[in-house]
């Protein structure tokens, strides 16, 4: 959104916190305009009913054993979401609010994983919690992420990528070893450092792709 110059006089009055604030004319002309941020609006009347109820609008719900889609927005991560603007996350993930509607709330550092590997599914007997690795491992199993082995685009077995990062000499001597690009060598390096420092593990990481 182009922001207006600064010290340009307001011209409206938030009808969330009150204050007065400046709205492009032709967003009041056709009745918006009514809130001076994102929070505001998010938090006006019509949306202050609880998560909790809200999240069952977006539900296809199911026998107990089945998937239970969510119908609401699906964000870039293939996961459904809902703003939440009572929440300090402001948006969740579907199945993530699921497990605390049936449960509680994830403690820090865990993850809500799938049984189904179905990213949509929120049916609480499909979710559990489990450590970043697991997430991606489950994926795996289910050949439902894009890496490992099972890419047909893939050139390198895991092994030969754990070897890869695990490799300190040269990029291009372990790209002429390996038959693939140097680029691609540090590409591999580079994904595998983040990810022990994502784990924080002192394990020997596995790169993610
Ligand atoms: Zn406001
Ligand atoms: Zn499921």
């Amino acid at each position: 959104m182009v922001k207006p110059k600064p010290g340009t006089p307001p011209n409206a009055e938030c009808e969330g916190c009150g204050q007065p604030f400046f709205a492009w004319p032709y967003r009041l002309k056709s009745g918006r305009g009514r809130f001076c941020s994102f929070k505001c609006a998010a938090n006006r009347p019509e949306r202050k009913t609880p998560a909790a109820v809200r999240f069952w609008r977006y539900v296809d719900k199911r026998g107990p054993g089945e998937c239970w889609n969510w119908t609401g927005y699906i964000g870039q991560h293939g996961y459904g979401t809902l703003t939440c603007p009572d929440d300090p996350a402001f948006v969740r993930t579907a199945h993530t609010l699921s497990y605390e509607i049936h449960h509680a709330r994830p403690p820090k550092g865990l993850f809500v994983c799938h049984r189904c590997n179905n990213r949509r599914c929120v049916n609480p007997a499909h979710l559990y919690l489990g450590t970043p690795s697991q997430n991606q491992l489950d994926r795996r199993a289910a050949g439902n992420d894009n890496g490992g082995e099972r890419n047909g685009r893939a050139k390198l077995t895991d092994e030969q990528f754990r070897k890869i990062s695990a490799d300190t000499r040269p990029g291009a001597i372990v790209a002429k070893e390996f038959g693939v690009s140097r680029h691609y060598v540090y590409q591999i390096r580079g994904r595998a450092t983040a990810r022990a420092r994502l784990l924080n593990t002192g394990e020997e990481p596995v790169p993610a792709n």
